[in-house]
């Protein structure tokens, strides 16, 4: 039984890990999936989330900070 109890930590300091580890990486997943089609809509959204929204959606926009937080800031004007 102990044993049990081992494998659920590592499994959890796992997944802590891995957002630090692979931000980068994780945007860019994000926003390879999260991309706008014809109409300016968010495939990802869609495909995942049966969800309508205008790209860039809500993630689309945490991925494009994440991946390049001073492009993001300055890109807007
Ligand atoms: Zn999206």
């Amino acid at each position: 039984m102990d044993r049990e109890v081992t494998h659920e930590r590592q499994i959890m300091l796992v997944a802590v890990d891995k957002p630090k580890a692979g931000l980068a990486q994780e945007a860019q997943a994000i926003l390879t999936a999260h991309a706008p089609n014809a109409g300016g809509l968010c495939v990802g959204c869609y495909e995942f989330a049966c969800m309508i929204a205008t790209f860039p959606c809500s993630q689309a926009r945490w991925a494009l900070k994440a991946a390049a937080p001073c492009a993001a800031e300055g890109g807007r004007s």
